[in-house]
This record gives C-alpha cells, structure tokens and sequence, in this order.
C-alpha cells in the first residue's frame, strides 16, 4: 500500500547537510498516485550551484588522496544500508513516481549492483607498471577528473543515479546531482544514507532544480564531466552544451526497441516477455520494447499475449504514468493510431482506477495490431504502456524496420533458432539485445549504453566503461640513473 504524505519544503544537501536554496521559486511536486502535492522542492539558481561546487572543490582533495581501500569501504556500507533501508526507499519512490512497490524495489536492487562493483574498484582501478625498456620503468594510474556532476530523469529515481554515484565518487571524484525535479525524493535520501556509510562532507551534493540547474552544470568553469540520462532531446542539448566548453559528455537518450517475433518462437514465454518488456514500469522505461514486429504468421503468440495482457491488474503489477501531462500526450497517440485505422486489441483508456487511487494517473495495457511502420506510434517514443505490433512477411523487412529507427537502445528476437537469432542480433543497430529476453539490460559488471540517437557521447555508463568516463589515465616513465642510488654502496 503506497501512503500519501506530504514531505513539505525541501532542500538542497551540501556538505552532508541539508540547506536552503537562495531561489525564492520553488516547484511542487505531485504524486502521480493522488494528484496531490507531496512536497516542493527549490528550483536553484546559479548560487546554489556555485555553492555545491565550492563545497566540492574543498572535499576534493583529501577524498582524492584517501586510499581507495578506505574509499571502497563506505560503498560496502552504502550498500548495507540501501538492503537495510530498501522499504523505506522504494515508498519514496513509488510515491513520487507512481511505481508499484515491487517495481520500486526491483529498482534499487538494479541500482545496488552498481555499488557491489564500485566496491570492486580497488581492483579495477589497480593500474599498470612494467618496464618497457632497458632501466625504463612506465606506470599507468587512473586518476579522478575533479568535480563532476550527474543529471537524471523521474523514470528511476534511484537506479539512474546510482549508475552514477558509485563509479563517480568511488574512483575519487567529488559529484554534483541535480534529480528529476519530479522525483527528487530518493536522491535526498541516498544522499543521507551515504553520509550514514561515512562519506565525508562535500563529496556529494544534490542541487534541486530546472533546465536553469542543468546549463548551469554544463557552463560552470569548475565542473570537469556531466553525465546526463533523459530525453534525447535534452541530451543532445547537454552534451552539445558542455562539450562545447571543452568538458567531458556521456548523455543517454531516448528508445524505441524492437522486438522481432518469428513463429517459431516459445508461445508462453514470448508471450510473457513481450508483456513484461512493453508494459514494465508502466512502459516508462528506456528498454521498454513498444513494437512487436512479427514475422510471416504469429497469430497465436499474439493471442496468448492478449490472454496475458488482461491479467494485468492496476496498482499490483502496473503503477501509474509519471503526470497528467504525460498521461494526456499517451493517450495522444492511442487516438491518433485508432484513427490512421490501427486495430485496437487492448485498450487501457478510461479503465477503473484501483481502490483508494482514485485519483492516479492511471493509463491500462494498451496494444495495437497493424500498425504501419511510418505511423508516429511506431516510430516515436511514446514512454507508456503502448505496444504497437507490425506484421510483415520477412526478415529482412524487419531488420530494415529496425533499424530504420533513430533511436538504438536496444532490440529482442524471440525465436527457438540458433541462426535466427544470430542474424537478427549480428544485424540490429542496438547497443543492448536480448534473445528470448525483452529487457536486456546487461548485468553488471556488464556495461549499460544503447547506440545512436539513444547516446551522445563515448562509452557506457556503467561498467569498467562507466569507470574510464570518471578517470584520466596518467603514464609515468621512470629512469633512475646509477649515481642517484646512493644506497647502491651498502650491497
Ligand atoms: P527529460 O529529458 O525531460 O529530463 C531529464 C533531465 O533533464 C531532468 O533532470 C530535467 O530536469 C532536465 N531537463 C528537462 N528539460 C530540460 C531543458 N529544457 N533544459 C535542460 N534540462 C532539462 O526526461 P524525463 O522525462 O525526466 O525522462 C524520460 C526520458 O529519459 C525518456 O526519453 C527515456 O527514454 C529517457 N531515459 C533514458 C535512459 C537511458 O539509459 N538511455 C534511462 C532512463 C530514461
């Protein structure tokens, strides 16, 4: 049960505690379960900012410096406290976000697999050193950038962040988060359990606010990386932004994935996985598939996908969409597919609320049949419960429907062949494919990025390639000539 209680004024965290924004705006948060204000939180200006990265600046050098031992310890404390208070954060979070609880903590376990491998980084970050030529020593070390700053959507109040975090501050940067201004909740939260596993003061830091937060991060002469997960529109701007003022950039975008289905694939289990990847989280997710593409005849997985789809009860294994405002431009889509001759064969408008949400923003399992791939729902990022499913008779017509596609997150094939599912996994232009798995998200260590319009910017955002976007490599070559060994006299 997700209860409704309002959090009041919040404020930014800097220098392990909390304090007020010099903005005199603030923005009201809502939860999406009760159209009902929960809290509000400053919209920061530059001050602020400016504020958060004088603290870090002052954090830097010590942190920096500490032994990355002593470093790793407090992510094996965080991660005790995230498991210890994992109920108390996925409430927040459903509360803000409008996620079943389950989902909520289906999240954070995803995110904690993040800080297990920061706690590895002792290894990761171990560095080189070997002689490369007669008396030449070169060492390799991998040094932390400065102050670095992390911008995150609502879709995963805490998950996106910590993909962050950890492998930031872990390999000895000080960071700058600026949450969704939706879903700021759990961010406020981690930043108290990380002051609880020992992180020092000025090492983390949360600045509440807008777009105005966001340019600030990319301008501000002092900040070295931005990481950015949103819309692809944003990200582009960010990145364009922050690059251009010569800092470092790695900023994920939007999807829109694929699931190719062939007729041979497993009836219960395709089902089952077209369901969970297209309706998961409510559809809000970025590896989210929202069209089914079918080849040549798949009638009864499509069947037994409906029989699927209308078990699926609101509030127990689907939560809310993030606003009204969201919930209005879903339903956009929905209306304008039904009218371009769609074949609506759920339809998740105007369904009943669940019991005691009467007010939520509730939006049911929707899928629509024939869908040309030209059509805007086909193509555009609907980021709701909303799968489209295009017939066509090949392969290879299926292949150029994905990878048609501007975005490049991921991409399914559900098949029982081998080759198949080599074909489609050699051919899809995706950063993350599932085979017979409609979400593909790697687990860690394994690192998480999608391709193409999906990302602006090198690497992944986790992973030992998370952990190279928050480092420089420094080499160091040594000789030491005979007659500055002194000692030598004493063998
Ligand atoms: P969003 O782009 O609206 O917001 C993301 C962040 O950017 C927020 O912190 C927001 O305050 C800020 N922002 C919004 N408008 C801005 C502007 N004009 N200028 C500067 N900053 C601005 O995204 P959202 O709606 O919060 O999240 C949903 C999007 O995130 C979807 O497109 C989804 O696919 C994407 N997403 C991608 C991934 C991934 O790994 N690729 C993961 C999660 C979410």
């Amino acid at each position: 049960m997700i209860e409704y209680q309002n959090y009041g004024t919040q404020k930014n965290w800097v220098a392990n505690k909390y304090v007020d924004s010099n903005s005199s705006k603030f923005i009201s948060v809502l939860s999406p379960y009760f159209d009902k204000e929960i809290c509000t939180v400053p919209d920061s200006d530059s001050e602020d900012l400016h504020l958060a990265v004088i603290e870090a600046k002052n954090a830097f050098p010590k942190w920096s410096k500490m032994n990355i031992r002593d470093r790793a310890e407090i992510m094996f404390q965080f991660k005790r406290i995230l498991e210890e208070k994992m109920n108390e954060l996925a409430q927040l979070i459903a509360l803000d976000n409008g996620k079943t609880l389950e989902d909520a903590k289906g999240s954070i376990l995803r995110g904690k697999e993040v800080v297990e491998f920061a706690t590895s980084l002792p290894s990761v970050l171990k560095g080189d050193s070997s002689y490369v030529s007669d008396g030449i020593t070169c060492t390799m070390t991998h040094e932390p950038l400065g102050i670095v700053a992390g911008i995150t959507p609502f879709n995963f109040p805490a998950m996106v962040p910590l993909w962050m975090i950890p492998l930031a501050i872990t390999s000895g940067n000080c960071f700058i988060l600026k949450p969704s201004e939706q879903t700021p909740l759990a961010a406020l939260k981690m930043a108290e359990y990380l002051k609880s596993a020992g992180l020092p003061d000025g090492v983390f830091q949360v600045v509440n606010g807008s777009r105005g937060v966001v340019e600030g991060i990319c301008d501000h002469p002092d900040i070295k990386a931005v990481s950015f997960v949103g819309s692809s529109k944003i990200a582009k701007t960010v990145y364009t932004r922050s690059t251009s003022l010569g800092k470092r950039a790695l900023c994920l975008g939007g999807a829109k994935n694929h699931m190719i289905v062939v007729p041979d694939a497993d009836l219960y289990s395709t089902a089952k996985g077209l369901l969970a990847s297209s309706m998961g989280s409510a559809g809000q997710r970025c590896m989210a598939a929202s069209v089914a593409v079918g080849v040549a005849n798949i009638d009864p997985i499509i069947d037994q996908l409906i029989d699927e789809a209308k078990t699926l009860v609101l509030g127990q294994d689907m939560g809310t969409i993030i606003s009204k405002v969201a919930l209005d431009r879903i339903t956009g889509y929905i209306d304008e597919a039904e009218k371009m001759g769609a074949k609506i064969l759920i339809d998740g408008r105007n369904v009943k609320s669940p019991n005691g949400y009467e007010d939520g923003y509730w939006l049911g399992a929707t899928i629509l049949d024939n869908v040309d791939p030209d059509w805007p729902c086909a193509k555009e990022e609907i980021f709701g419960p909303v799968l489209s499913i295009i017939r066509t008779d090949t392969l290879d017509n299926a292949m150029k429907i994905e990878n048609k596609n501007h975005y490049g997150n991921a991409a399914a094939v559900f098949t029982t062949s081998g080759e198949v599912a080599k074909s489609i996994s050699d051919l899809s232009s995706a950063g993350m494919v599932g085979i017979n798995i409609g979400v593909p998200v790697p687990r860690e260590p394994y690192s998480f990025g999608g391709w193409n319009e999906s990302k602006y910017g090198h690497g992944d955002i986790t992973g030992e390639s998370g952990v190279r976007f928050w480092t420089n490599l420094k080499k160091v070559t040594a000789r030491w000539p005979e007659s500055s060994e002194p000692w030598k006299k004493y063998f």
